[in-house]
């Protein structure tokens, strides 16, 4: 399913024109237009979830661990790298179409912010 208003679900779908760095037929990724780190890349499913909170498929969640994998992979990111999943406003979540951020190309911090 598709959310008209939905910012994500139009990148995905193609109504913004967006360089993919991967794609299957489930899921997208593509860099954050406010990159926070040398390598910053969203991957997504191209279904319209607001949160992680509303995926209960395990096979989609799992092949979006893969996909996350396969980004590090594509992006080099061999030193190693970040993942974070924003889930709900205290947590920071801005865009209501359920991502994971992977962050890489600088040591990363702990705690995060
Ligand atoms: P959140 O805070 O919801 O976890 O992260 C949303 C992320 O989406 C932010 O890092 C923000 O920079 C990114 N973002 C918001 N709008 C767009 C857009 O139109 N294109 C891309 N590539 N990234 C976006
Ligand atoms: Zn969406």
């Amino acid at each position: 399913m598709i959310k008209e208003d939905c910012i994500f679900c139009k990148i995905a779908n193609g109504q913004i024109p967006c360089n993919f760095v991967y794609e299957t037929d489930e899921i997208v990724a593509f860099d954050d237009l406010n990159p926070q780190a040398p390598i910053h890349t969203l991957i997504i499913p191209k279904m319209h979830f607001e949160t992680l909170e509303d995926i209960n498929d395990i096979k989609l969640l799992g092949k979006l661990m893969l996909a996350v994998k396969e980004v590090a992979k594509i992006k080099n990111a061999k030193n190693g790298y970040r993942t974070i999943i924003n889930t709900k406003k205290e947590a920071g979540q801005e865009v209501f179409h359920m991502h994971i951020h992977l962050l890489a190309g600088r040591p990363m911090l702990w705690p995060p912010g």
